[in-house]
């Protein structure tokens, strides 16, 4: 089959490698419909060291079922099923708390151990709790939004939770690529009153408008947190969703959270540690977050996607082949596209 393969920085091919194939019995293999590249990838992307084997990518993906292992019982084949980027069976500890991202029999998609969603197929481990059976024929109108519920509206909606977003609160994004677009969907439908972006793209920024930002500021480091205290009284907001994971966004994040409000982390840090702890520790702000748990919000995202009232799918502003695949990483890195869905 094909496969989308990064041998190292900048350089990604598409390649004929072994079938996907049942494994285990709990396995699924789903052929894929709808994939798409994320930003997450092009941190590889960006620093990757050269490998002779390469690393199969994609974590992001829509399939149909074509085979099940035999301990499979919640999809038949020909069902139309949505993938979160992390793999879990759904019933250990971690999954029951709803950490499914720490599932102890789990793990991630594209990471060699199992193959990539930017691929014709895939192999699924543990099936029955990591995917979800979709409602709908491979060619609906809702496959980019559904397809969101992969990852990057999960991603949103976890910043949003653990920046304790609700009702009446004030809140702001930090990043305006697709996780944080879509983190503005999540806090306006958890009741955001007021959504300040920070971000500098203008097309990104009229599409978080459309999505609910209230407030836009473009400018960076102490002058961002300086307009963001102007447009709040001088105090910051209760909720700041950090979904970029560089030193100087996790300081704006922090540094314009109010006293005893949240940072929700969502973006992959790229420190060890963490900036920005004094002022965080005096102004007992939470800072919170890790790789959300996409599975754990699915079933409640599911329907508010079927039903219209959100459209994350529109964060995709780019359609790509297969063998496109490697231009449209290239489009991302070069901020040319927000993001690029690969259909098949
Ligand atoms: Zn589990």
């Amino acid at each position: 089959m094909r496969a989308t393969v990064m041998f190292g920085a900048g350089d990604v091919r598409i390649e004929d490698v072994p079938d996907a194939r049942l494994i285990e019995p709990t396995d699924a293999l789903v052929a894929v419909s709808r994939a798409a590249i994320c930003g997450s990838d092009l941190w590889p992307y960006k620093t990757m060291e050269h490998s002779e084997s390469g690393r199969q990518m994609g974590h992001e993906a829509i399939g149909v079922v074509e085979a099940v292992g035999a301990d499979v019982r919640t999809m038949r084949v020909g069902d139309v099923v949505v993938a979160p980027f992390a793999y879990s069976d759904g019933t250990c500890v971690f999954c029951h708390e709803g950490i499914h991202t720490s599932c102890i029999h789990g793990g991630f998609f594209g990471t060699g151990e199992v193959g990539g969603g930017q691929a014709e197929a895939v192999r699924v481990p543990q099936a029955d709790g990591t995917l979800v059976v979709l409602p709908v024929d491979q060619g609906d109108a809702l496959m980019p939004s559904l397809l969101t519920l992969t990852d990057v509206m999960g991603t949103g909606h976890h910043g949003a939770v653990a920046a304790k977003v609700g009702p009446g609160k004030t809140a702001a994004v930090v990043g305006d690529g697709a996780v944080g677009l879509c983190g503005v969907i999540a806090a306006r439908r958890l009741g955001a009153e007021q959504i300040i972006l920070l971000g500098r793209h203008p097309d990104r920024i009229a599409l978080a408008r459309e999505f609910g930002a209230t407030d836009v500021v473009s400018e960076r480091g102490e002058e961002a947190v300086e307009r963001v205290r102007e447009l709040t009284d001088g105090f910051g907001v209760h909720s700041v969703l950090e979904c970029v994971g560089l030193e100087q966004s996790t300081l704006t994040a922090i540094a314009i959270a109010r006293p005893g409000g949240a940072v929700g982390r969502v973006g992959v840090p790229q420190d060890e540690t963490m900036p920005a702890a004094l002022p965080a520790f005096y102004n007992n702000v939470t800072v919170g977050g890790g790789p959300a748990p996409v599975r754990a919000y699915i079933e409640e995202l599911l329907p508010d996607v079927l039903e219209g009232r959100i459209e994350p799918g529109r964060v995709f502003d780019r359609v790509a082949s297969l063998d496109e695949v490697p231009d449209g990483y290239r489009a991302m890195n070069e901020r040319e596209a927000i993001k690029v869905m690969v259909a098949f």
